[in-house]
């Protein structure tokens, strides 16, 4: 295949010293930030991406050519295609996996069910099962998600908690994939590490996120609806800065330690960890509305009802402790720092039309 002349005749993985990575998602939000990551401090990646249409494709292509600048390749490919996975696996010795690809978003889930159950469920097995077979074995750090929390009401979440109230198909299946690793883990020695992300933004971000969708509406005088927990509630999210997210990525890699390939009983196993990466401090959606409309200097209009119940929990804060002693990851980027970053690239991204709408 075309793809495989061109990993061969980059030489991208032979030059690199480091890591030798595949990220699946690359051409994602997360994956793509990754992705550059790794490839700027030395480490071989290649990148694995269906570009599905669950939001503009023309995103995923623009990260596509931002790595592509940086010596990154993406293959086109979904990770249910276990033949093209196999031949990938067969061309680059890959030490490590990061795998971002999944169906992300819990609204969507209501109308495309199975989507989450190919790519989050089907999609983890099969990757799962190259890596099994690879010789030798990678170390797989993957995204769960603070969503497995669920309807757990006892905050911050720890990693002990209980996770067996999702909220949606989207946290149930990302619950199965933390069950699905486990076996891969203690029946072939697979090094597993899974890192349960809590809501993370940033440039290059994902187009159907909140803070995402309020900025074009802002800029294109739309109304926003905000939703409202029970007894008129706020929501509140732990927002997390995409560099934060990166540097934990990074360390998880980094400390992942061997798969041994003999199955979790044998002494010196290979590890089996869950990290919380979050921010630590939670703030309301009014809030990031109103940080939102400071940096762009436009007043929302705003619909505020009550959450409609189709996927979304009232609350989520992370209790990072676990992640700070064992992977040194602190994060640093408070939210309007973050966001005037986000609104930056937006305006730099998109154009700055929004001179039209300021005095309205
Ligand atoms: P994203 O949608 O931007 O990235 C996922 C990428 O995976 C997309 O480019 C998509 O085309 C690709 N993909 C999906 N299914 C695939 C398949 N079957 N085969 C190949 N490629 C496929 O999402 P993101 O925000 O970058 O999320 C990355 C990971 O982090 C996901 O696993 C997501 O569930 C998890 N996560 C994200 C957040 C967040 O706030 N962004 C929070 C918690 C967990």
């Amino acid at each position: 295949p075309q793809w495989e002349k061109q990993i061969r005749a980059s030489g991208r993985i032979r030059r690199s010293n480091g890591l030798s990575v595949l990220v699946t998602g690359a051409a994602g939000f997360v994956g793509s930030h990754v992705s550059l990551a790794l490839r700027k401090r030395g480490d071989g990646v290649v990148g694995i991406d269906n570009f599905n249409d669950y939001y503009a494709t023309s995103l995923k292509y623009a990260r596509q050519d931002l790595l592509n600048s940086h010596d990154v390749f993406i293959v086109d490919g979904d990770i249910n295609d276990s033949r093209l996975l196999k031949k990938l696996f067969e061309v680059v010795a890959f030490t490590h996996v990061m795998h971002l690809a999944a169906q992300a978003g819990v609204r969507y889930a209501m109308e495309n069910p199975h989507s989450y159950v190919h790519s989050n469920v089907a999609g983890l097995v099969s990757l799962l099962e190259q890596c099994k077979l690879a010789n030798p074995q990678p170390a797989v750090v993957w995204a769960s998600s603070s969503s497995v929390y669920g309807l757990n009401e006892k905050t911050p979440f720890s990693e002990a908690d209980r996770t067996d109230q999702p909220a949606s198909l989207y946290a149930a299946t990302k619950k199965a994939g933390e069950a699905i690793t486990h076996t891969y883990n203690h029946i072939y020695g697979l090094s597993i590490t899974g890192l349960r992300f809590f809501t993370v933004y940033g440039p290059w971000g994902r187009p159907d996120m909140a803070y995402f969708s309020f900025t074009k509406d802002i800029i294109s005088a739309r109304p926003i609806t905000i939703y409202r927990g029970k007894d008129r509630v706020d929501l509140a999210r732990d927002f997390t800065y995409i560099d934060d997210i990166v540097k934990g990525c990074v360390a998880s890699l980094d400390t992942s330690g061997k798969s041994t390939g003999s199955g979790g009983k044998k002494r010196g196993a290979a590890p089996y960890r869950i990290f919380n990466l979050g921010n630590t401090s939670p703030v309301t959606v009014p809030t990031l509305v109103s940080i939102l409309e400071k940096n762009l200097k436009i007043k929302a209009k705003k619909n505020v009802v009550s959450m409609p119940g189709n996927g979304d929990v009232p609350f989520t804060h992370a209790n990072i402790s676990l992640a700070r002693n064992k992977l040194g990851y602190n994060p640093t980027t408070d939210l309007p720092t973050g966001l005037k970053k986000f609104v930056k690239w937006y305006l730099s991204y998109y154009g700055d039309d929004r001179g039209k709408f300021i005095n309205q």
